[in-house]
């Protein structure tokens, strides 16, 4: 070869900024290592690590001295190239290193600290020839478990140990073992077959004759046999056809008799590898016959998707857009390509699993991160090492933001369900992605087409249809016409002058939810605060309870008696004596999901009521169970917070409560009247889906409000051009480019010093508006200052020229000693 590669850089997962070199040694320049293995490198003094190959080459590096690879731990890649360039995307539009993107993207298993054990399998003897330094590393491994590299280098005192561990590996005098296997623990069941004695159908015979005088016995033979025979007529029987507890089922025996069997040598035991992935079914139907207005987008679509590689399906709650996605999959998989589903929120997997398994049955994976891990490890493999389109394969993966990183082969569409959340950003730790973005280039690299679905979209989105960069379809109707519900408007304030509220229910409120009651039908009341109250307050002097580690009140959980903080988790027990001037004048404002809950069931005493927030859901099981039992009507009155508006299709709903609309417009963000729209049309969408209108009532003090008056007429384009001329006015997002840069600190003085020092240096970059240092609106979290710096980046600027340049202001501050401690957090797009 002219060009053998003599260097790898490769990416570890670890915060480092960049590659790291590594020398490939000797007896491995040749083989099949190639970009996209995984090696495990030294790195430290001490440590070792799994590291993925970024590239290969001759380069010598400047650097004094260049470690070598330890081993090589795959024949094939198990990063593509394309997934290594969305990486490299990734870290550098998200402003992170390589390695938090590889660490975020790949499964545990593939990518643990590793430690290679080398063991000694057989004893040399003379014909094996072995050099002096094989000789000694085969005296230091005799007579222990094994010992891992490093181990084996300090014990013979030699760094180059590699070349003579290649060849005695070459030669099965010993062998190597990765830790990393051990991570990763297969699924084993305990299955029986015949010994080799009894095989055959003469034996047989005459082991019946032998065993004849147990009835047990022969009904566990006959069982086993059964269960054999069925095998040899299907294929799709799995190993567990033949378990242990599959046949002394069959046989209805106990285990005890078959443990005899096995003593008196009829059968053998052995343990068997089962996928941990369920074995799914075929679909069971085919997608839905679509109307005529479905059909009609649907042709929209594929006109749009032609000409755009991103188009925007802007369809009102309940308009079929899932059934014309379900249309779409199927066009995808019949051209051997296959389709990633995104959803914002792992929790809406479950009703949409269901819906996808019924059409594509086993064709659909689930994969996000709060998935065991050796599920999503089997999940990554199969997709690496499957051939695309065929029948059996994984061709639609439903995930959470997670599954961006996925190694798709043929990667045809990507649907970006409920486009508009905020929860396909990633907040911490790196990299910050937005998922919806990252999915965008993911579609970019692998000549994907990309759907967005909302019936809310994110003003950038809509923007960029209007501008011509999205291809837009548009859905003003529901499904079979159905009617919109009805909204109305509760002005609190004039209510509470005349006497008509009941706690926080208004007047109006409380009827309407009598009726549904009566009706049989299900209501919905929306709070976007948990706990009890939102605050609590001294009359007599004003105190307030508030955090020890964090610049908040605390707020008030009446279930277990205590005073929380929603932010570090710190908690207090309540009194009803103020700490400050001792009077019994604690009050309590305002309410979150848990005092509206008690109020409700004091107003409604016979409805059975549950309630859907953080609290109340924080293993995937409860949320599942509390979502089932409102599916099927076993609760009446469901209260939650921003967790009942998500995409969820129930039937019965006929009164959606909006308790205080008021707390989400005035949350100081330049977002917060986009998120009330969004947040209150998708509540009001959970209204009245298949039988006859809902009924939305939205509660405020502010009923003149121009954002209530676009959610009652479902007015997104009056939302739009008001939002979007308010952006330019302030230069905001589409209009320029935002990045938030947040300091953090024990100690307040360095924060300010620092935070100073940075935002000073970042004016003089050119392109760029710098607001702030500034306290964010929660100044201290677990007793760390905080302080934020906004840039605002202008467009056609040269974003990436910039960034670079900020990337150097921070670097230089980092690097002086004293500023070291100080943690600064970049988020591109916040
Ligand atoms: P969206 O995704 O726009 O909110 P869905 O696709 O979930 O809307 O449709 C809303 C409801 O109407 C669902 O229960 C769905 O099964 C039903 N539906 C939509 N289109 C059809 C159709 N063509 N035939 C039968 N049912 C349909
Ligand atoms: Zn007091
Ligand atoms: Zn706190």
């Amino acid at each position: 070869m002219a060009n053998k590669p003599l260097f790898v850089d490769v990416i570890l997962p670890l915060a480092v900024r960049g590659c790291y070199t590594y020398r490939i040694p000797e007896p491995w320049q040749a083989s099949s290592l190639q970009a996209g293995c995984r090696v495990t490198v030294p790195f430290g003094p001490r440590k070792i690590f799994t590291a993925v190959i970024r590239r290969m080459h001759s380069r010598q590096p400047h650097v004094r001295e260049t470690k070598d690879i330890i081993s090589l731990l795959d024949e094939n890649p198990v990063v593509s190239e394309w997934q290594m360039r969305l990486w490299d995307w990734m870290s550098s539009y998200y402003m992170c290193t390589p390695g938090e993107v590889y660490h975020a993207a790949l499964p545990a298993a593939l990518k643990l600290e590793s430690e290679t054990v080398v063991r000694a399998i057989l004893k040399p003897d003379a014909k094996d020839e072995l050099t002096a330094s094989e000789q000694h590393l085969m005296e230091r491994l005799a007579g222990s478990e094994g010992l891992t590299i490093l181990e084996l280098q300090r014990k013979s005192g030699r760094k180059d140990i590699m070349p003579a561990i290649r060849r005695l590996t070459e030669r099965r005098l010993i062998e190597l073992e990765e830790r990393i296997g051990e991570r990763y623990k297969p699924r084993t069941i305990r299955c029986i077959r015949l010994s080799d004695r009894w095989s055959g159908t003469e034996q047989i015979s005459e082991l019946r004759a032998k065993l004849s005088r147990s009835k047990a016995k022969l009904r566990i033979l006959n069982s086993f046999l059964d269960l054999v025979r069925e095998r040899e007529e299907r294929t799709d029987l799995t190993a567990e056809d033949m378990s242990w507890q599959t046949v002394i089922e069959k046989a209805q025996t106990g285990g005890s008799v078959l443990q005899a069997m096995v003593r008196e040598g009829v059968f053998e035991t052995f343990n068997s590898t089962v996928p941990r992935l369920p074995v799914l079914q075929e679909g069971s139907r085919m997608p839905v016959h679509l109307s005529s207005m479905q059909q009609e987008a649907l042709d929209n679509l594929h006109s749009q998707l032609a000409a755009h590689q991103v188009v925007l399906l802007h369809g009102v709650t309940s308009s079929g857009k899932t059934e014309i996605y379900m249309h779409l999959i199927q066009e995808y998989l019949l051209r051997g390509m296959q389709v990633l589903y995104l959803l914002p929120e792992i929790a809406l997997t479950v009703q949409m699993t269901r819906r996808l398994q019924q059409v594509f049955g086993g064709q659909v994976a689930v994969y996000h991160s709060k998935f065991p891990d050796s599920e999503r490890y089997e999940i990554w493999k199969r997709l690496m090492e499957q051939e695309t389109g065929k029948e059996g394969g994984l061709n639609i993966v439903l995930g959470a933001r997670s599954a961006v990183f996925l190694p798709f082969k043929a990667l045809g569409l990507i649907i970006v369900d409920e486009e508009h959340e905020n929860s396909y950003k990633q907040h911490n730790p790196a990299p910050r992605y937005h998922a919806r973005d990252s999915a965008i280039m993911l579609a970019r690299l692998c000549n994907a087409k990309v759907i967005l679905g909302t019936a809310t979209p994110c003003i950038e989105t809509y923007y960029n249809c209007k501008t011509g960069k999205y291809g837009l379809v548009e859905m003003r109707d529901r499904y079979l016409n159905l009617e919109l519900p009805e909204v109305r408007v509760v002005d609190v304030r004039k209510a509470r002058k005349q006497k008509a509220m009941h706690a926080s229910f208004s007047s109006l409120l409380v009827s309407s939810i009598d009726d549904a009651l009566k009706n049989g039908e299900q209501v919905i009341l929306f709070q976007n605060r948990r706990g009890f109250s939102l605050y609590t307050e001294c009359h007599e002097c004003g105190w307030v309870p508030r955090c020890r580690h964090c610049d908040v009140s605390l707020i008030y959980h009446k279930n277990s008696n205590r005073l929380r903080c929603h932010y570090c988790g710190y908690s207090a027990p309540m009194s009803r004596i103020c700490p400050q001037c001792g009077t019994e004048t604690l009050r309590m404002h305002g309410f979150g999901t848990e005092r509206l809950e008690e109020e409700a069931s004091l107003l409604f005493p016979g409805a059975r009521l549950a309630r859907l927030d953080l609290d109340t859901t924080r293993s995937r099981k409860s949320y599942e169970d509390l979502l089932e039992r409102f599916e099927k009507h076993e609760t009446d009155i469901l209260v939650g917070t921003q967790m009942v508006s998500k995409g969820l299709d129930f039937n019965n709903v006929r009164v959606v409560g909006i308790m205080d609309a008021d707390a989400m417009m005035n949350f100081p963000d330049f977002r917060s009247y986009e998120r009330s729209f969004q947040l209150m049309s998708q509540v009001s969408g959970r209204a009245g889906r298949k039988q006859g209108r809902g009924l939305v009532i939205i509660q405020t003090s502010d009923a003149g409000h121009p954002v209530i008056g676009a959610v009652v007429r479902n007015d997104y384009l009056s939302l739009y051009s008001t939002q979007l001329e308010e952006r330019r006015q302030f230069g905001y997002p589409p209009f320029c480019r935002l990045m938030e840069i947040t300091l953090k600190h024990a100690k307040k003085d360095l924060v300010d010093e620092v935070s100073l020092k940075l935002a000073e240096s970042l004016h003089l970059l050119p392109g760029c508006r710098v607001m702030g240092p500034e306290y964010p609106l929660v100044s201290r979290v677990s007793g760390q200052y905080l302080k934020n710096i906004l840039i605002k980046i202008e467009k056609g600027s040269g974003l990436e020229a910039t960034k670079a340049k900020i990337g150097e202001k921070i670097a230089a501050i980092t690097d002086k000693k004293a500023w070291q401690p100080v943690r600064i957090i970049i988020n591109v797009d916040p």
